[in-house]
């Protein structure tokens, strides 16, 4: 099983150190893993931040088992940051986007030229792009619809299928559309799974994201703990789709 959404680097007050986050995915006896960096997220923050983040881990684990992908923000742009030049600089082997923490939908039509070379890029050298999916309007599953439908052989993943109807209509619409179990419920799984749209699922835990909100709510658990049960739930959910390979 490969673990399609995993995370390194500050989110929020906590900072997650990135080689103990990947050697915890690697001591799991999981196959590999997907991860970006929620460092990403930070006011103000620089790509060389992130670049250092990910150059640190490939230095050891290698980047076709452990795969670093480029959370893509649109202040990159103006720091003269373009996808080509970080993919030549690093392996990365997809995008992430995150319309809720980073705004896409202000500044048109240069985010849009953005999206476009994003989007485009991942046609072109068949690399998916993760989005970020939630219940707050401007990250709705149809936020990048016009892009599904312009660039039908980038592989687009919707994060977290949130909501899980809106997600289902986009499954339906568009073949290039995939989603993952980030903090997916079973019961809504089952409707994807009930729509018939199983074979569009990916398995991701989203830790230590996950981690976190335990540590919120006063569990006391050890990262290495949690990511025990984040695994086991991704286990659950492989029986359920009967897959897990992406
Ligand atoms: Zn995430």
């Amino acid at each position: 099983m490969i673990d399609t959404h995993i995370h390194i680097g500050q989110f929020r007050e906590i900072f997650y150190n990135p080689s103990e986050i990947i050697q915890i995915i690697s001591d799991s006896g999981i196959k590999g893993c997907v991860y970006s960096s929620t460092t990403s997220c930070k006011d103000g923050v620089k790509y060389h931040e992130i670049q250092k983040e990910i150059e640190g881990v490939i230095s050891h684990f290698s980047p076709s088992i452990f795969k670093p992908y480029l959370w893509f923000i649109p202040s990159y742009k103006a720091e003269g940051i373009n996808i080509e030049d970080a993919m030549n600089d690093i392996p990365y082997k997809g995008i992430k986007i995150h319309p809720y923490a980073n705004d896409w939908t202000n500044n048109i039509p240069k985010n849009n030229n953005i999206l476009h070379e994003l989007f485009e890029y991942a046609s072109d050298f068949n690399i998916p792009i993760l989005i970020h999916t939630g219940e707050n309007g401007k990250d709705a599953p149809n936020t990048f619809e016009y892009f599904f439908n312009q660039y039908p052989k980038a592989k687009c993943i919707l994060a977290h299928c949130r909501p899980v109807l809106e997600t289902i209509e986009m499954f339906r619409t568009y073949k290039n559309v995939y989603g993952d179990t980030a903090f997916l419920s079973k019961a809504n799984l089952q409707k994807i799974i009930q729509a018939g749209f199983a074979d569009r699922i990916l398995l991701g835990s989203d830790f230590p994201i996950t981690h976190y909100f335990s540590q919120r709510q006063n569990e006391k658990i050890t990262l290495q703990n949690r990511y025990n049960v984040d695994k086991s739930t991704l286990e659950g959910y492989k029986e359920l789709i009967g897959k897990d390979e992406y």
